[in-house]
């Protein structure tokens, strides 16, 4: 039997996750569910914002879903005692190097997208971010008087075992890959170029690879996103188109993420703990929903559950929306909706 951790935090982080859950529970009644304190909640409980129980049960899960962390309360905390320094260490020791962020805006959501309706309509996307390599985590950095350095470093292995997930998952989509990069001025892009374009030929043939420039993207993203399946591309790179196209559904709470890496994946909304609507049961549970999917096709290898769990989603998305959305739904009423439609055909 599988078994899933759940991390459900702080702020609307319980609210979502509980809902998240019941979805699991309902589609996935085998797995076993086991839930851990992360963030300021588990500061309060063990005096750490990532406990070592809560580590020994994720690297002992198949897959890890996590809702949000941090919140006022543990705004003043000494760095170690902060709920976001637990969410770091969380993600490296679960060695995660893969991040993935699915951007689509839901049929009949067009109207909250910022791009033109006809434009919007055609948006389906798959960011992979590299997640563990790059000018973030090089050791060669520091300030030396008035320079300062920062080294942006892969090698061939960091960008296969990257590209893999990406000509995967687009195995599963439209078969297509957009490899992020700048090569016309930096030599780690021409290794990375050089990498993918490799590992395209020697194993992935079915899947149709293209090499942009990360300039040009930025503008194509906003201007012409039908164009793009998959993305794959480095860490920095990778934050900020991310951040980019995360705007184009219109409401932070529809946007699911997957992280992973060679052990257990880690599934978890992109917004944060929203501590403005925290406690009230108003929070949009369909972003915690959508990482449910996530986690059930790439965590547990159940792309048709997954589907089941999306459709039901963009239904209930289509009757009554939470107010992020301008309906009127709770969070209660809106989950209610998702599980009565995973009884009724897409
Ligand atoms: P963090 O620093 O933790 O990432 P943030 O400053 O990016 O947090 P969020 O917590 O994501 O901010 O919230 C940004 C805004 O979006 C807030 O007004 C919040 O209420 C709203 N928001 C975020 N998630 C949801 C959700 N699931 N449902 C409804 N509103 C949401
Ligand atoms: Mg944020």
């Amino acid at each position: 039997m599988p078994k899933v951790v759940v991390l459900a935090g702080d702020g609307i982080g319980p609210e979502v996750t509980a809902a998240a859950v019941e979805v699991l529970r309902e589609v996935a009644p085998d797995v076993t569910l086991e839930e851990h304190l992360i963030g300021g909640v588990a500061v309060d409980a063990h005096g750490s914002p990532f406990p070592d129980v809560t580590r020994d049960a994720v690297l002992g899960a198949d897959a890890v879903l996590l809702g949000t962390v941090g919140g006022p309360k543990w705004d003043g905390n000494p760095r170690p005692l902060r709920p976001e320094t637990g969410l770091l260490a969380l993600r490296k020791a679960m060695g995660c190097f893969a991040n993935l962020r699915p951007v689509r805006v839901l049929p009949g959501l067009e109207k909250l997208s910022p791009l033109k309706e006809e434009v919007a309509r055609g948006v389906d996307i798959l960011i992979v971010r590299e997640l563990l390599g790059g000018i973030y985590f090089d050791g060669d950095r520091r300030i030396e008087g008035d320079t300062a350095y920062n080294t942006m470093r892969y090698t061939r292995s960091e960008v296969e075992r990257v590209s893999r997930v990406a000509f995967w998952a687009a195995e599963q989509r439209r078969g297509r890959v957009t490899s992020v990069d700048k090569a016309n001025v930096l030599e780690v892009s021409e290794l990375w170029r050089g990498t993918v374009q490799d590992l395209r030929d020697r194993e992935y043939r079915s899947v149709k690879l293209n090499h942009e420039y990360v300039d040009s993207v930025a503008m194509l993203i906003v201007k012409d996103p039908a164009r793009y399946d998959v993305i794959v591309t480095e860490n920095l790179f990778g934050d900020i188109l991310s951040d980019l196209a995360a705007v184009i559904p219109g409401s932070l709470g529809v946007m699911p993420s997957a992280s992973l890496g060679d052990g257990p994946g880690l599934f978890e909304p992109i917004h944060g703990s929203a501590p403005d609507i925290a406690g009230q049961g108003v929070a949009n549970p369909a972003a915690a929903i959508l990482s449910v999917a996530m986690l059930l096709r790439h965590g547990l290898k159940r792309p048709d559950t997954a589907n089941r769990v999306e459709s039901a989603v963009a239904q209930a998305m289509r009757g009554n929306a939470t107010r992020d959305l301008g309906g009127t739904a709770t969070t209660t009423q809106f989950t209610r909706a998702v599980l009565e439609g995973l009884g009724q055909p897409a």
